[in-house]
């Protein structure tokens, strides 16, 4: 299947192209020529499938005419080898908790499956190429990729993360791994690391030299997995007899990939009521909704800093889904927006009622469902985060400690290793180029 750009200035390219560019280069997203729909047999057995049973019946229909059968279970199987469980909280309300995987966050998700597509079409292209992956994180990001990658042949990973400027338990996740994971210090901020990666992919000696690439979640391999999950909400709700013709999914958003995801989802037939977009501070989409007009603009911080985002990348597919259309957007997303006292004073309350710990990501979509719910819906808020990899916020918040799981724990115990970079184009450049 052929993959456009949402800016439709440059050519359709196949699968493999648009994973290996991330950006078309009209500056646009990539989107699927066609999204194919799941039969109803599927939606009649759904509730009796595991979770790899449903992402393979899902990923078939999208990546089916690209990947043989073998291989794309293959993929699969192995990229989602966790549970994704959906826990009742109280009365209609439930969370997905998309994070037990390695790295305690729901970009594990993506992530895998990307490090896993890539390192096919590596193989079919003779397995004797090197991919490099160039990937700026000012925490979450670095990790899940580095995680994802690790040990995928054929493929390096350079982090770059500004020195001194993200949490030590996410600086271990990546610069503790060894392997084919190259942790880059810069001294500077994220947007330095940043523009660090951009200056590299339009740098015309270095593009010769190695081949380079991007797993920020504009890619097409780490945005469309993420469709899988909803299926299996679904799926959860289906087992528990609940009426899933009421289910309303609130994502808490910040780039807005995974709520693409989901809407990809419902185009698949997927039978999604609705969606809330749940926004932090940062609520340009809140905006969107509200007046019709995008105004990005510069993030704000907060406690839930993953999605503290002023300018969502995927925005982009989802104007491109619903033909731009404000109200056909409104008909399938409402949107809402707190403040860091509201997060704060969610996590507080429902630790406290439902003996429900919530982290600041899920807490932003499960404030969402309480408030936005109409009566006999049912409301799946996507828990992203671990609760404990914002240790210090949610202990202050709940007044006691948060344990911290042993995954996350033996990070710690890892050496760290780093190479000190300065900010600097040209010596980025020359560091790259020496690894060649
Ligand atoms: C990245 C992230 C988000 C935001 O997801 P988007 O797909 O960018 O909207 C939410 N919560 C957590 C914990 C994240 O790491």
């Amino acid at each position: 299947m052929e993959y456009y750009s949402t800016n439709r200035q440059s050519l359709p390219v196949s699968l493999q192209d648009a994973v290996l560019r991330g950006l078309a280069p009209d500056r646009g997203l990539y989107m699927p020529q066609r999204i194919g729909t799941l039969p109803r047999a599927f939606f009649n057995n759904i509730a009796q499938m595991s979770l790899q049973e449903i992402s393979y019946a899902v990923a078939s229909v999208l990546f089916g005419e690209d990947i043989d059968s073998d291989t794309l279970k293959e993929i699969v199987y192995d990229a989602m080898n966790f549970d994704i469980p959906l826990r009742h909280v109280t009365g209609d309300l439930y969370c997905l908790e998309l994070f037990h995987g390695p790295t305690l966050a729901f970009k594990d998700v993506g992530a895998r499956f990307m490090a896993r597509m890539l390192g096919y079409f590596n193989k079919q292209a003779g397995g004797n190429r090197c991919v490099n992956v160039l990937v700026a994180t000012s925490g979450d990001t670095g990790s899940a990729v580095a995680n994802g990658f690790l040990g995928v042949p054929g493929i390096r990973v350079f982090v770059l993360y500004p020195q001194g400027k993200v949490s030590r338990i996410q600086e271990a996740q990546f610069t503790t791994l060894g392997q084919n994971i190259t942790a880059l210090e810069v001294n500077g901020t994220f947007d330095d690391c940043q523009a660090l990666v951009k200056s590299a992919f339009i740098d015309k000696e270095l593009n010769e030299a190695m081949m380079l690439t991007s797993a920020n979640s504009i890619n097409v391999a780490r945005f469309l997995p993420q469709s899988f999950y909803y299926f299996y909400a679904y799926a959860q709700l289906a087992q528990r007899e609940q009426d899933t013709a009421n289910m309303v999914v609130a994502v808490p958003s910040g780039n807005f990939g995974n709520l693409a995801a989901g809407l990809v989802a419902k185009r698949m037939g997927l039978p999604i009521k609705r969606f809330i977009a749940a926004n932090n501070s940062n609520c340009v989409f809140f905006d969107y909704l509200r007046t019709g007009q995008y105004a990005p603009r510069p993030s704000i911080a907060t406690i839930a800093n993953a999605m503290d985002v002023g300018d969502p990348s995927n925005f982009a597919r989802i104007l491109d889904l619903y033909g731009h259309s404000h109200s056909a957007i409104c008909a399938d997303i409402s949107g809402c927006t707190y403040t860091d006292e509201q997060i704060s004073q969610t996590i507080a309350d429902t630790y406290r009622t439902c003996d429900y710990l919530l982290d600041p990501h899920g807490a932003v979509a499960f404030r969402a469902n309480t408030e936005l719910l109409q009566p006999g819906e049912i409301g799946v808020a996507l828990e992203t985060a671990h609760p404990a990899k914002f240790k210090g916020t949610v202990e202050r918040i709940i007044d006691q400690p948060v344990e911290v799981p042993q995954r996350l724990q033996k990070f710690l115990e890892g050496e760290k290793r780093s190479i000190k970079i300065n900010s600097g184009f040209h010596s980025f450049k020359k560091f790259l180029l020496q690894t060649v």
